[in-house]
């Protein structure tokens, strides 16, 4: 039985021209700054972006609590969507690493509006926090793999340059956002002071992830990731799965969007699903008929070979990437029909 994995785009392993690439890599120690392909593929991250300087981290998680440490002071107030993976997904990270205080906002699939986070700038009055730090996600997860309207990231970003606060991206899957908006990277990137970027996501490396942002930023954050337990030492060897995954898999990120689509497709056919949050880019999610069968359909589609995760209550999501193929897509629809 052909199984697939659609768990999480995380899910990829290396494949044998990235082994190659990292088998292959020339290495130093990082924390002396001595790591050729490290420096490599920092500066190859750097200039991509169109931002001075990038830094090499274990994970989205550690680039994205760096920055907001950078940031934010203690007691100091982030805004951002109540479902996004800086708040909900990285282990109450924001308090416990920079005592901050967080305002959520409810937004449109993940996504947040200009007006919306205008209301929440806080005055300068001693009853409020003072607001530190605006952050966004595109594409953001909970919404779905949803893309953020390029226009309405320019007034964020006009709003947050004359309130002086700064705007950070969790740019995860940023590229599957560029796939589909189209923007010129580098135009993109201006709008926001600092970018957290995932390698091992959908572009296929085993770990890591980039921050990038001005060079006096990215000298603050070497010593934040110091003090997290982030210096690696010959991490080259990762970087140089980095660095072959933004040159080889990014181009790519559309033939995963249209797999989406067609799972989309299929999966609204069965008679137990109610509908999707219509797919942008590589995730689906599913919204059950009857809330409290989720586990038994998830359980269904385990033993026909097609793995998914639990998404909340009566929801399911799928993720599509590089380990899948034309055939994995094609054959999941086929056991679709005989579920
Ligand atoms: C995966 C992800 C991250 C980072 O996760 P790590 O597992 O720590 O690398 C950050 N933001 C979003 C939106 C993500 O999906």
């Amino acid at each position: 039985m052909i199984k697939s994995d659609f768990r999480s785009d995380t899910v990829t392993k290396p494949s044998k021209e990235m082994l190659d690439a990292m088998f292959h890599a020339s290495v130093g120690d990082d924390v002396y700054g001595e790591d050729p392909t490290v420096n490599e593929l920092q500066e190859f991250a750097a200039n991509l972006f169109g931002k001075e300087a990038a830094l090499f981290c274990a994970s989205g998680t550690q680039t994205n609590q760096i920055a907001i440490n950078i940031h934010v002071k203690p007691g100091g107030e982030v805004i951002c969507h109540e479902d996004s993976h800086v708040y909900k997904y990285e282990g109450g990270g924001i308090a416990k690493n920079s005592g901050a205080s967080v305002r959520l906002l409810q937004g449109n699939r993940g996504r947040l509006t200009a007006s919306e986070i205008e209301k929440w700038i806080m005055p300068d009055d001693v009853h409020f926090p003072v607001t530190q730090l605006i952050s966004l996600e595109d594409t953001a997860n909970r919404g779905g793999g949803a893309v953020y309207d390029f226009t309405e990231i320019q007034k964020i970003s006009q709003l947050a340059k004359n309130k002086q606060i700064p705007l950070h991206l969790d740019g995860a899957r940023v590229f599957n956002a560029l796939a589909v908006n189209g923007v010129d990277l580098k135009t993109y990137a201006a709008q926001f002071d600092s970018i957290s970027i995932c390698l091992s996501k959908g572009l296929g490396a085993p770990v890591g992830s980039l921050l990038l942002g001005t060079k006096e930023f990215i000298h603050q954050a070497r010593r934040v990731r110091k003090v997290m337990g982030g210096g690696m030492r010959q991490a080259g060897f990762l970087a140089a799965a980095g660095l072959f995954a933004l040159k080889h898999n990014v181009a790519r990120l559309d033939q995963d969007h249209r797999h989406a689509k067609q799972l989309e497709a299929a999966f609204l056919k069965c008679d137990w699903i109610e509908s999707s949050l219509s797919v942008e880019t590589n995730i689906l999610v599913l919204i059950l008929k009857e809330e409290s069968k989720r586990d038994v359909y998830i359980q269904k589609l385990v033993d026909a070979g097609i793995k998914v995760s639990s998404f909340g209550p009566g929801m399911i999501r799928l993720v599509t990437h590089l380990d899948l193929s034309e055939e994995h897509i094609l054959k999941t629809i086929e056991q679709l029909k005989q579920l």
